[in-house]
């Protein structure tokens, strides 16, 4: 690059699968700068409180104060504001904040309510947990995923929170929404660091809630595929399920196979209107290859279970190294 500006590592990103490819990613990205574009439409209102899920858990795992088993929330938590709101039988019951997870909550409200944007608030955040990446959300606007669902109470939309937490995706999902995307700005920055990158990762997160809202921002998606750079992305599927959580829900819901080779044909190539040039798929799907090869993606297979650091590392460093051949 030249001059003193930094090569820069593009990464959209969901929650904790996109965390852990990041933690890796930083162990083997050297001197680039890696700017995280964060999904936004996991974000809720609770007792009065702004939460971004996805954001904090990047931002907690990448600072220091994630509570590991879990994946998500503070370590060394505690629960009193959730014990005494029971007594009081302020719901909702299905969604618990921590006491220090509180306290982001009530900075980031404080500082919404004030007028900043969520963009800034962010960066207000990640100043003390110093993430080690710029951590942008996709957007200061509200855009909320809705999840339409038949149980007891009908035919109607949940906030995709309620659909996750409260019913543990045990509902079909029969379709999903990004209420306000269409009116939606990509954040400050978003575009930019697009338009710059020398690589854009999509790393194992949902294709439908996280990565699949990101892209749904108005200019996101075509920003990808006017970049200089390569994306490259990495199968949250392997072996015709997700690793953790509830992807498949959600991918049946917006018709597309449980597969690891189904999901880069549903972003796409770049060259045909999609997101992707790269896709990295599991060891036991690597009989997919030849075909999304043949394809025209650079797909290649290796063991993407991010299991401990090196592993994740070794997942990261092999889309980079995927991304170079493209250039
Ligand atoms: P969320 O917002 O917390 O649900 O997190 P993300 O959207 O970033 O990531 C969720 C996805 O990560 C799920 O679809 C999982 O299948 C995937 N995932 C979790 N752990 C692993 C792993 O070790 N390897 C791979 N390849 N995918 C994983
Ligand atoms: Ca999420």
């Amino acid at each position: 690059m030249a001059g003193s500006v930094r090569a820069v590592i593009v990464v959209l990103a969901g929650g904790i699968g996109a965390a852990q490819f990041l933690r890796g990613l930083l162990t083997v990205s050297g001197d680039h700068e890696v700017v995280v574009i964060g999904n936004t439409g996991d974000d809720i209102t609770l007792h009065g409180l702004r939460v971004c899920p996805d954001l904090d858990t990047v931002m907690y795992t990448l600072g220091g104060g994630i509570h590991a088993d879990q994946g998500w929330g503070r370590a060394d938590e505690r629960f009193t504001v959730a014990e005494e709101l029971a007594a009081y039988g302020v719901g909702p019951d299905w969604f618990t904040l921590g006491d220090r997870d509180i306290a982001t909550h009530l900075v980031r409200t404080q500082l919404l309510d004030a007028g900043a944007a969520l963009s800034d608030v962010t960066a207000a955040l990640c100043a003390r947990w110093r993430p080690g990446v710029r951590l942008l959300p996709m957007s200061d606007d509200r855009v909320e995923t809705h999840v339409v669902v038949t149980d007891g109470g009908g035919r109607r939309a949940v906030h995709f929170q309620e659909y996750w937490v409260r019913m543990h995706a045990a509902v079909p999902a029969e379709s999903v929404a990004y209420v306000g995307v269409d009116g939606a700005q990509p954040a400050p920055g978003v575009l930019d660091a697009i338009a710059s990158a020398d690589v854009v990762l999509l790393p194992p997160s949902n294709p439908v809630v996280s990565i699949g809202t990101i892209l749904a921002v108005p200019g996101i998606a075509d920003a990808l595929r006017a970049a200089a750079a390569p994306v490259v992305g990495v199968s949250p599927i392997v072996g015709g399920a997700p690793v953790r959580g509830m992807a498949d829900r959600m991918l049946e819901a917006i018709g597309v196979p449980v597969d690891a080779a189904a999901v880069a044909r549903h972003y796409g190539l770049r060259s045909a209107d999609g997101v992707l040039d790269g896709w990295l798929v599991d060891t036991a799907d690597a009989a997919s290859v030849a075909g999304l090869c043949a394809d025209g993606f650079a797909a290649r297979s290796m063991p993407l279970l991010m299991s401990d650091l090196d592993a994740t590392a070794a997942i990261a460093a092999a889309a980079l190294e995927t991304a170079r051949s493209l250039r």
